[in-house]
């Protein structure tokens, strides 16, 4: 499709299969999807909220709890719901978590400002609402956020264990959680000017099936899932120095297959010599350089294998390159490309261990070197995958409070008192912004209403309660989802993370906003259409997609029906 201005007039060259919505209509339309999207995954909000299993196209299986996993593997092809996977990536992305939070804000966004359209206010004085209410909000987040200390390790487990709560990790969720904050502890450094920068670049998880969640441990270093190349070579070196290597040692092939004539038997024991001699120089240099561990990348010829052992020295081979990776950045090194140009430099040096039980290396770096390696144990792939998703999200979310030193009292306590406080905030609002900034205030309630609804508790009495409690100046009054009792969440231990809390209403606002400046779509195929022939998914969740946006005039509300 292109665009031109002609004469300052806007032309619009349109396909035959194009289709134009506009003004309200299209309004609607994107709501309507951007919604559907937000609907999808509230049912997975909070502890007590439930998995999704989602199949792709190919059979695989997911189950999973996390916001952004679902929405990535439900693979939707309408642009506007796009947008809102933006924000669920974006603040995956940004703080680890919170991303269910993001995008169901978006949607109940949307949600009250269709209510607003409907009385025939503008969409400017929309946006402008929510933009004021939304900076607002942050601006308070930071008033009510609870400074804490880096090395405050108690409440960054229940940092970690909050945001584990309803999901795979929860049933050991102390026990990880434990680990996690020692892990990031391990990894933090103190910066120039004095603050905590965790560096996750150090800090990586290894999964293994086989055994429980709580037979998972914290490995100063990396580790090699592979076994020694040869039987005579060491498995244990105390005083390692490590060369990773990503070239092969193997006798190098010629760029063309080219064919060798022999003409007597002296012709091929020369042959023979010369691969053989290629080699040993090969080994020779590795023993020059003073590596007495090599982690090879690509194979390594037997005979090498034979002579690097009579060299006393352990050798891998088809390491993974991830995990080259991460030692290169846990030992400070380099991986070395080619063995004719190895400065001794670019080796590293530690200790290098072999665990019998689970048959792997572990390579420690030196005193003050920082790696971490998370090895996670589950008992199946599935299981393990979903635990991994877990904790890979806590060890974020720590980090996360680390690096910002603030957290929140949660199970909807920031959230109700927030909202209370834009209420008064719109007062102060003139003009039809300031029902947009109200609107923006019920959007934040939409968080404790959900928790609730999700733990089988009715909604409207719960936040009855709850800002009920908040008028009486209990700033940390949550929901426990378990009693539905109304109690200091922050003494309770459910505890987030205020930059991530920022970073959803910040994203959330934005999305709405983009969505409800459209009055224009112009495609340039069938809107009725589920997609562009990509690879599509059968799921049960977006189904209704296809219908509720074709009956784009009139009966879309009965398609997205399907959806929630
Ligand atoms: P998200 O993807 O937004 O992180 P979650 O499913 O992880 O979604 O749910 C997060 C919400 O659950 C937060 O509002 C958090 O305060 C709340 N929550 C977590 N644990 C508890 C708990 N034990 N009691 C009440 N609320 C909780
Ligand atoms: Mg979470």
């Amino acid at each position: 499709m292109s665009q031109r201005m002609q004469q300052g007039i806007p032309m619009i060259v349109m396909g035959d299969d194009a289709q134009r919505v506009k003004d309200r209509d299209a309004q609607e339309f994107n709501i309507m999807a951007a919604r559907a999207v937000a609907d999808s995954v509230r049912s997975t909000l909070g502890p007590k909220g439930m998995d999704k299993m989602l199949v792709d196209s190919t059979g695989n299986v997911t189950i999973t709890n996390d916001g952004v996993t679902i929405l990535q593997e439900m693979d939707i092809d309408n642009p506007t719901a796009e947008m809102i996977i933006e924000v669920a990536e974006a603040q995956e992305e940004e703080a680890g978590d919170g991303t269910t939070t993001a995008v169901a804000i978006a949607g109940e966004l949307l949600k009250n400002a269709e209510d607003l359209l409907d009385q025939d206010i503008h969409p400017t004085a929309i946006i402008r609402g929510f933009q004021l209410a939304s900076e607002y909000a942050v601006d308070e987040v930071g008033d009510v956020a609870i400074e804490v200390d880096s090395e405050d390790t108690a409440l960054l487990q229940h940092v970690a264990e909050t945001s584990m709560t309803g999901k795979g990790a929860e049933q050991h969720k102390e026990y990880l959680a434990k680990l996690i904050v020692e892990a990031v502890q391990q990894v933090t450094v103190e910066a120039d000017d004095g603050s905590y920068v965790p560096d996750l670049e150090v800090l990586q998880i290894e999964t293994q099936t086989g055994g429980a969640a709580n037979e998972s441990e914290i490995v100063r270093g990396g580790t090699i899932d592979k076994d020694p190349v040869h039987d005579d070579m060491p498995k244990n070196v105390e005083d390692a120095t490590i060369m990773l290597l990503s070239e092969a040692i193997e006798v190098e092939e010629t760029e063309v297959d080219t064919q060798v004539n022999l003409e007597s038997p002296d012709q091929l024991q020369e042959f023979l010599d010369k691969e053989e001699q290629q080699l040993r120089d090969k080994v020779d240099q590795i023993v020059e350089a003073g590596a007495n561990v090599v982690f090879c990348q690509k194979g390594i010829d037997d005979l090498a294998q034979h002579i690097l052992a009579k060299e006393g020295i352990l050798a891998v081979r088809r390491a993974k390159k991830s995990d080259l990776e991460f030692l290169r950045n846990v030992l400070d090194c380099a991986i070395i490309s080619d063995l004719d140009d190895v400065d001794p430099d670019d080796l590293g040096h530690g200790e290098v261990s072999w665990d019998q039980d689970d048959e792997l290396f572990y390579v420690y770096g030196p005193e003050d070197s920082h790696g971490v390696t998370f090895l996670l144990h589950g008992s199946t792939e599935h299981v393990v995958d979903e635990l991994e998703r877990g904790v890979k999200d806590a060890l974020d979310v720590v980090a996360t409070t680390i690096a910002d030193g603030r957290v929140l009292a949660g199970g909807g306590a920031v959230e109700v008192e927030i909202a209370a406080r834009v209420r008064d905030y719109a007062d102060s609002v003139s003009g039809r912004e300031q029902l947009a900034v109200e609107a923006y205030a019920d959007a934040l309630e939409l968080v404790p209403r959900i928790l609730a609804e999700n733990a089988g508790l009715d909604s409207i009495d719960v936040l009855v309660d709850l800002r009920a409690a908040h008028e009486e100046g209990n700033v940390r009054a949550g929901l426990d989802v378990y009693t539905g009792d109304v109690v200091d969440t922050f003494d309770a231990g459910v505890i987030e993370p205020a930059h991530s809390k920022e970073h959803s209403l910040t994203s959330a606002t934005d999305a709405a906003n983009l969505i409800l400046k459209i009055d224009d779509i112009i495609s340039a195929g069938d809107l009725s259409t589920e997609g562009d022939g990509e690879e599509e998914m059968e799921d049960p969740g977006m189904g209704g997609m296809g219908g509720g946006m074709g009956g784009m005039g009139g009966g879309m509300g009965g398609g997205m029906g399907g959806m929630m």
